[in-house]
C-alpha cells in the first residue's frame, strides 16, 4: 500500500518534472503550462508539475474549474482567509442569500427575494457533494441515491435566525435558506481532475492506464463509475481511515491495494476542508497492469 496524506499546513511545495505531454489528453503540444495539483485557492504552491497541460485542455478544466472555487467555495475560502490570485477588490465581500417560503412538508410556496449579507457577520456555510461509492466497485446503492445529493454544513443557528428575520418581514411562517450553489456535474469532474494529476505527480503518467480522461474533457457523462465517496459505506477494502485531528484545506491520498478486493485499481481519495467532518471522496482513477509500476 502506497499513501500520501497532504496536510498543507506543513506541506513543502513539491515541483514535478514535466511528463513531456499534456497530462489530460497525451497531445505533445509545444505550448504546454504548469499544472497545479491542488489549486493555488486552496492549498498555494503545493504540489504541481512542470509543462503539463495545452492549451485546449486547460481552457475545458478552467470553466468547471473556476465554477467550483469561485462559486461554490468563494465566499467560504474568503471568510476563512484562503489563498487567492484574485485582486482583493475583487473578491467576495458579502454573501447572498436566497430565500423561499416553505409550506411545513417542505413545499415551495413562494420566493422571497434575497439579501447580501457582509461577509464579516455572514455565517459561515459550506456546500459540497456526497455520491455513492464509484460504480465500479457495484456496491449496494439506496434507491434514489444513485446520483447522490448535497452536502452542507455551516453555522445553522445563526442561518436560522436570518431565515426567522426574513419570515416576520414577510409574513411568512417556514422560510429556507439557499446559500451558494453547487453542480454535481462541475465538482465531480473537478474532482476527477485533481484526483488524475495527483496520481500522475505520484507514480508518473506511464505507470498506469487512466478512466478519468474522458471525464475530464467533458467526452463523457458516466461520471459516477469512477468518482464517488467513501463515506457512506462501511467496505474494509476502498474505506479511508479519516483522521480526526486533520486540519486545513485539503487532503488527498493515494492508494494502491495489490493484494486487496480492488487489486490494480489506483485510488484517490479527496477531503475537502476535513475538520468538518466532511464526505471522503473516492476517484478511481486507473488501473496498474502487470507490466507496469
Ligand atoms: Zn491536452
Amino acid at each position: 500500500m502506497n499513501s500520501t496524506i497532504i496536510s498543507l499546513d506543513n506541506f513543502k511545495p513539491i515541483k514535478i518534472t514535466s511528463p513531456g505531454c499534456c497530462i489530460y489528453c497525451n497531445n505533445h503540444s509545444e505550448n504546454l503550462t504548469d499544472e497545479h495539483v491542488i489549486p493555488y485557492a486552496l492549498g498555494a504552491h503545493v504540489i504541481s508539475i512542470k509543462d503539463a497541460c495545452c492549451v485546449k485542455c486547460q481552457a475545458i478544466i478552467q470553466r468547471y474549474e473556476q465554477e467550483v472555487l469561485k462559486k461554490q467555495l468563494g465566499t467560504f475560502r474568503a471568510k476563512f482567509g484562503a489563498p487567492s490570485r484574485t485582486k482583493p477588490k475583487d473578491r467576495p465581500s458579502e454573501m447572498r442569500i436566497t430565500f423561499t417560503e416553505i409550506d411545513k412538508h417542505g413545499q415551495q410556496l413562494r420566493d422571497l427575494g434575497y439579501k447580501k449579507i457582509p461577509l464579516a457577520q455572514a455565517p459561515w456555510y459550506i456546500v459540497l457533494w456526497e455520491s455513492p461509492p464509484p460504480a465500479i466497485f457495484g456496491l449496494p446503492v439506496a434507491p434514489g441515491f444513485e446520483k447522490g445529493r448535497l452536502w452542507d454544513t455551516g453555522d445553522r443557528a445563526a442561518i436560522d435566525s436570518i431565515c426567522q428575520e426574513v419570515g416576520r418581514d414577510k409574513g411568512a411562517k417556514f422560510v429556507k435558506a439557499q446559500i451558494g450553489s453547487i453542480s454535481r456535474d462541475m465538482y465531480l469532474r473537478w474532482l476527477a481532475k485533481t484526483a488524475h494529476a495527483f496520481a500522475v505527480a505520484q507514480l508518473g503518467l506511464d505507470k498506469f492506464k487512466p478512466f478519468l480522461q474522458d471525464i475530464i474533457l467533458n467526452r463523457t457523462q458516466e461520471i459516477e463509475k469512477y468518482v464517488g465517496d467513501t463515506s457512506s459505506h462501511k467496505d474494509r477494502n476502498i474505506e479511508f481511515k479519516c483522521d480526526d485531528e486533520a486540519k486545513g484545506w485539503f487532503n488527498i491520498r493515494l492508494k494502491l491495494d495489490p493484494d486487496g478486493r480492488y487489486a490494480n485499481l489506483v485510488l484517490v481519495f479527496i477531503q475537502l476542508f476535513p475538520e468538518f467532518k466532511t464526505p471522503v471522496h473516492c476517484v478511481v482513477v486507473g488501473d496498474v497492469g502487470v507490466n507496469v509500476g
